[in-house]
């Protein structure tokens, strides 16, 4: 088929047209930035070589420079980046050539790239080398080998290659389990290795440690490998591969190892807050715990619709918490013992009680029914009857709900943990109150189950119970109410099933 040639014009002119426009449209808007750092490590961007990072280092004492010139020395010499916080004081010395110091911390008239290290990391492998550290010529291309080409086995998922740093003790391997949902992070001596205890050199793929959340959050070791651990990595030690380091150490004074240890000790705690663990299980079973205590809040705001906020965050009642409920709810069942006050286990606390002889993992309180005839017989009670709030002898305080009438004992007077004690009376062999506070729980019940109370473990000492605790419960939260457990208010949040 032939065109006329105005038509044939016109075509052209329309193709034309359409390229121009295509042209302004590509140039016009602004593509997605290729993957470089954190996209795929054989992406284009990044090149075969290892990247030493120095991060873990003190700016009142440190041998930056000597680590920087160790590894400058080598042949060829591999990129060096040195990452703080903000630019160290007082200043470092001047780093050899190639040597680069970024600082993490934006400044308002900054361009953004200067505080990301991940932009400035071209190699496929980064080696995070502790201060003090001496280069030794082809180790770190043994590491990087024993990452790409080691065991690697079906199911092997080992991205972090330790290199002890030669000390006084050598590094050990220690399996790592974070449990976030627990606020938990638990070290043992056996199983595979998942941390590094000790002084060592780690190296990964670029890719792998700028895809983590905080992939230079210090400590250094500790945030790495609990990231590590919650991604089911393994670590590989390699023990043949042994770094030199200085001697002396870059903190060898008495003063500077004190100064190093509150400042470890400052940002472990602040690490720990920002993850959300708050209590660490050491290798030797032994526990370490920072989370709330009786001259700290509550690690939870107001609870809105029964619905604690950690529920939300999809995890249980901090551990801290848990083991405060503990002590509060002990510590009120025996004053209210020794004062003759008749108490019993309610609601959830009985739940728990019946399931597992302990508070629900996701509870926010304990409750406590009393006769309210016998309130009288406790100084406390009386005193917080009156208005005041009464702070007993172990610190716990005592003081009339302000929401109705009950009481609640507290933690302490910063920590407003509690127990509520729900005062009863019987009205025609049926138990009743005053106060209701709607709840699916919260009804009246014969008094035939307080007749007689019986004891039952409870939070690792013995309460007392109604005395037919099945029954008890089914009537208050319905049929099956021990063997299925649900969050308080399943209409706002429903525990998942694990399956
Ligand atoms: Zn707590
Ligand atoms: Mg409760």
């Amino acid at each position: 088929m032939r065109l006329p040639p105005c038509q044939a014009a016109l075509c052209a002119a329309i193709g034309l047209n359409l390229l121009l426009l295509l042209c302004v449209w590509r140039w016009g808007t602004p593509q997605p930035p290729r993957p470089r750092a954190g996209g795929d490590n054989t992406a284009p961007g990044l090149t075969p070589g290892v990247t030493v990072l120095l991060r873990e280092f003190e700016d009142f004492a440190n041998d930056v420079p000597g680590v920087a010139r160790s590894f400058a020395a080598l042949r060829p010499p591999p990129p060096l980046l040195v990452v703080a916080d903000e630019t160290p004081y007082p200043p470092l010395p001047p780093l050899p050539p190639g040597a680069r110091l970024l600082t993490l911390r934006p400044a308002p008239d900054r361009p953004p790239r200067l505080s990301r290290p991940e932009l400035h990391v071209r190699t496929r492998h980064v080696a995070l080398v502790p201060d003090g550290v001496r280069a030794t010529p082809g180790h770190l291309e043994r590491m990087r080998d024993a990452l790409e080409n080691g065991a690697g086995g079906a199911g092997d998922n080992t991205r972090v290659v330790a290199a002890p740093v030669r000390g006084p003790t050598p590094p050990r391997c220690l399996d790592l389990h974070v449990s976030l949902r627990e606020w938990t992070a638990r070290y043992t001596p056996a199983g595979p290795c998942r941390a590094v205890e000790g002084d060592a050199v780690l190296l990964l793929r670029t890719r792998d440690l700028f895809n983590l959340s905080f992939p230079l959050a210090r400590p250094l070791p500790t945030a790495l490998f609990m990231q590590a651990a919650l991604r089911g990595w393994t670590v590989r030690l390699l023990p043949e591969a042994a770094f030199a380091a200085r001697r002396p150490p870059p903190l060898a004074t008495p003063h500077g190892r004190w100064k190093a240890e509150a400042a470890a000790r400052a940002r472990r705690r602040r690490l720990l807050a920002d993850f959300g663990v708050k209590r660490v299980v050491l290798p030797e079973g032994r526990e370490r715990w920072y989370g709330c205590g009786k001259e700290t809040a509550r690690c939870f705001g107001t609870v809105h619709a029964r619905t604690p906020q950690y529920l939300h965050q999809d995890r249980w009642t901090p551990p801290c918490c848990l083991r405060a409920l503990r002590a509060t709810a002990r510590r009120a069942a025996a004053v209210l013992a020794a004062a003759g006050v008749r108490y019993w286990l309610e609601g959830g606390s009985l739940l728990g009680a019946a399931r597992h002889g302990d508070i629900i993992p996701w509870d926010y309180d304990v409750d406590l029914g009393i006769y309210r005839e016998d309130a009288g017989k406790c100084r406390l009670l009386r005193e917080a009857a009156a208005g005041a709030a009464v702070v007993d002898d172990e610190g716990f305080v005592w003081e009339k709900a302000p929401e109705g009438d009950f009481f609640r004992v507290h933690y302490s007077r910063l920590n407003r943990l509690h127990v509520d004690l729900w005062p009863f009376y019987p009205r025609d062999g049926v138990m009743t109150k005053d106060t209701w506070l709607g709840h699916r729980q919260d009804v009246e019940f014969p008094e035939r189950f307080l007749q007689p109370l019986r004891p039952l473990p409870f939070a690792g000492f013995t309460a007392m119970a109604p005395n037919d605790v099945r029954a008890f419960l089914e009537l208050k939260f319905g049929p099956g109410a021990i063997e299925n457990p649900e969050y308080p208010n399943p209409a706002v949040k429903r525990l998942e099933r694990e399956k």
